[in-house]
């Protein structure tokens, strides 16, 4: 969960921050304002559904997309909606993983050619509301294994996805150099001292990745980060609300 953030804005978010000073609005006929809320910790993030509607029918590219739906043929081991996870509590309602939906489609190019290689992805993580980060921190009380909430993780910005290999003729799991969420060398990108069907589990799954435009998180040979996160809000909604918000808007398009 060791996460370096450098920005808080995106283009669009920075854009709608110079709007919000009205340093932009005489520019344009018709500035459309984002009035974010900040959270305690600073940052601004969508946490309110008008807002999320909102700058969804402005840019279809903030949608926070279900993976479920875009990959029907994926497993999924949400451990953060059940017990298994580092801190052996329940901490989403729903298992469910949502990605922007730029992330997603690359995520759903990546699924198709390891197909042809005879692997499916299993889905860990993906979108992680912005107040899970604020606990990790709360309960970690520092910034060197979680993220620091004044920046936000990228899964905040539904542009992190934690992830992992099966074989699709046996729907077994590939083996891995260490668990999910293990936080020991053995998680690192750099570590070799594993059996070489493990290692060479990773790399399949990292040249995948990366040739759809994610990069990789050397501690966590599970965790990929998509090209221009930097350019993203960061969300603090329920993956339920987002549904419903997704309900809305879709047949609202569809009218
Ligand atoms: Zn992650």
């Amino acid at each position: 969960m060791k996460k370096s953030l450098s920005s808080r804005f995106c283009s669009t978010g920075l854009l709608a921050y110079f709007l919000s000073l009205g340093l932009l609005s005489p520019l344009l006929a018709q500035p459309m304002t984002y009035d974010l809320p900040k959270s305690k910790y600073g940052l601004p993030v969508v946490n309110d559904v008008k807002i999320y509607k909102k700058i969804v029918t402005a840019d279809p590219d903030n949608e926070l997309v279900d993976m479920r739906q875009i990959l029907p043929d994926a497993q999924f081991d949400v451990t953060y909606a059940d017990t298994t996870n580092f801190l052996k509590r329940k901490l989403y309602p729903t298992a469910d993983v949502f990605m922007r939906k730029p992330a997603a489609m690359a995520i759903r190019q990546a699924s198709e050619n390891l197909k042809k290689q005879g692997f499916g992805l299993l889905l860990f993580d993906g979108y992680r509301p912005y107040a899970i980060t604020v606990l990790f921190y709360e309960e970690h009380g520092d910034t060197t294994f979680v993220a620091d909430p004044r920046k936000g993780s990228k899964h905040n910005r539904g542009m992190a996805i934690d992830l992992s290999l099966f074989d699709l003729k046996t729907g077994k799991r590939l083996s891995m150099p260490s668990g999910y969420d293990e936080s020991t060398p053995r998680a690192y990108h750099n570590y070799m001292d594993s059996d070489s069907a493990s290692l060479a589990h990773r790399a399949i799954l990292r040249s995948a990745m990366e040739k759809v435009g994610f990069a990789i998180f050397p501690w966590e040979w599970w965790h990929y980060d998509f090209k221009g996160w930097e350019s993203c809000f960061t969300y603090d909604l329920s993956h339920e609300t987002i549904r419903q918000a997704n309900k809305t808007l879709s047949k609202a398009k569809a009218k």
